[in-house]
């Protein structure tokens, strides 16, 4: 008998999380940087979506998706990019 352990999830499963997303509904630019955002600006806007996600039920599915899938923009799981390398080295090293 065939094994169906290796084919892909349904995407509804796979994206079902979102759901119940505390940023359901929410402006994605406070997520994702503009162009040439800088500075003061920058870390204005990361701490709002911060605060979104620090109260948000759905967070480590957030961020595992993230970290699963090197989302390269944006603030996912409470982690901006950067923080989320960071995550990803220090699972590489140990
Ligand atoms: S953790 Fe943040 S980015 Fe992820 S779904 Fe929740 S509010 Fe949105």
């Amino acid at each position: 008998m065939a094994s169906i352990a290796r084919l892909p999830m349904p995407l509804q499963d796979v994206w079902e999380w979102q759901y119940d997303a505390a940023c359901k509904g929410i402006d994605p630019e406070t997520f994702f940087s503009p162009d040439a955002e800088r500075g003061p600006r920058r870390r204005n806007r990361e701490a709002s979506a911060k605060a979104l996600c620090a109260v948000c039920p759905v967070v480590q599915q957030c961020l595992d998706h993230a970290l699963a899938v090197r989302e390269p923009y944006g603030v996912w799981g409470g982690l901006n990019i950067n923080e989320r390398e960071n995550v990803l080295q220090h699972q590489r090293t140990g």
